[in-house]
């Protein structure tokens, strides 16, 4: 199953405690899409830039991943610039210049109308629920945000909540949404705005699945925990939510059948690919992988929580 990834293509510069990257291709739905290429077809709907070259254009390609849906303006890419120096699970954003994306109107190449899986990845939630409403036949929709549109565009964001099956977001973002510190607590308030599962990350912690009804929720019955590999170097953590939501959800699309083990399963892909992100600057180690280095990483990630 094909998944429509909305979200930003972006230059980012970034540092951290190994090191400083200026202008590398960063940006949501890139993270998002190389990630997911590992599992299934991907198309993406963005804008960038004149500054977004053949090199740029050549990252998606070289995974297969669809492009006819980013559109090419006059003006600049999407530029962040953040860093990790005191926190390496936070990032202190420095700057943030929203460029081409000022004036962006997503238009859906006809080609990506039979994707039954829809991802929101972070952007403004004005853009998202013009994709989600212009994609009704997406049977799967997933999300993310972040604190930025949390606190500032809390009215948009929550219309895009309500379209929504799965959001995924950090645990800050999740006790800001909510209001709540407690985390049970927090859930349980989200799921009451619209999706049916929240899955939390924990950046080097792991990941949590919340689903199932309120009172299921409170009682802990219908969580479940992924841990993230212990690693010996982060070297960047920029992308690792994104690529988490792209080894998730691009692991549920290509599954027959979307039981409970899948998703179950679909939280470790996730954790896989969020743990390859961090071990290189920006997108690099995400753009060379192989299947059978993914699955490999997977039976660690079994032993590391196997009991018998
Ligand atoms: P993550 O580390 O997974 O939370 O995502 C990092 C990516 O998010 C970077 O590549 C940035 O380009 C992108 N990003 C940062 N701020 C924003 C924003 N306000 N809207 C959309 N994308 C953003």
């Amino acid at each position: 199953m094909a998944i429509t990834v909305v979200g930003s293509v972006a230059f980012d510069s970034i540092e951290t405690p190994a090191g400083r990257r200026e202008r590398c291709l960063g940006g949501a739905a890139t993270y998002f899409s190389l990630a997911a290429s590992y599992f299934t077809d991907v198309r993406v709907i963005a804008v960038v830039g004149e500054d977004f070259g053949a090199d740029e254009e050549a990252v998606f390609q070289a995974r297969g991943i669809d492009t006819r849906g980013i559109e090419r303006a006059a003006g600049k890419s999407f530029f962040w610039e953040g860093s990790y120096l005191d926190n390496l699970n936070e990032a202190k954003t420095h700057a943030t210049e929203l460029n081409v994306f000022g004036s962006f109107a997503p238009k859906i190449p006809e080609a990506y109308g039979d994707s039954q899986f829809l991802f929101l990845a972070n952007i403004d939630p004005v853009l998202q629920r013009r994709v989600r409403e212009a994609m009704p036949q997406a049977r799967l929709v997933a999300g993310d945000t972040m604190n930025y549109w949390i606190k500032d565009h809390r009215a948009a964001l929550l219309e895009v909540l309500k379209g929504l099956d799965i959001l995924l977001i950090n645990d800050t973002e999740a006790r800001m949404l909510a209001g709540n510190n407690n985390l049970l607590q927090a859930a349980h308030a989200v799921l009451t705005m619209g999706p049916r599962m929240l899955v939390v990350k924990h950046g080097e912690y792991g990941a949590t699945l919340f689903h199932g009804s309120a009172a299921n929720v409170k009682s802990g019955e219908r969580t479940f925990r992924a841990p993230a590999l212990p690693l010996e170097e982060v070297v960047d953590p920029t992308g690792a939510g994104d690529s988490f939501a792209g080894g998730f959800f691009g692991y549920l699309a290509s599954q027959a059948e979307l039981t409970p083990g899948a998703f179950r399963r679909a939280m470790f892909y996730g954790s896989v690919m969020g743990s390859f992100a961090v071990q290189r600057f920006g997108t690099e180690r995400l753009q060379q992988l192989s299947r059978d280095e993914i699955d490999h990483r997977f039976t660690l990630f079994r032993e590391l929580t196997h009991l018998d």
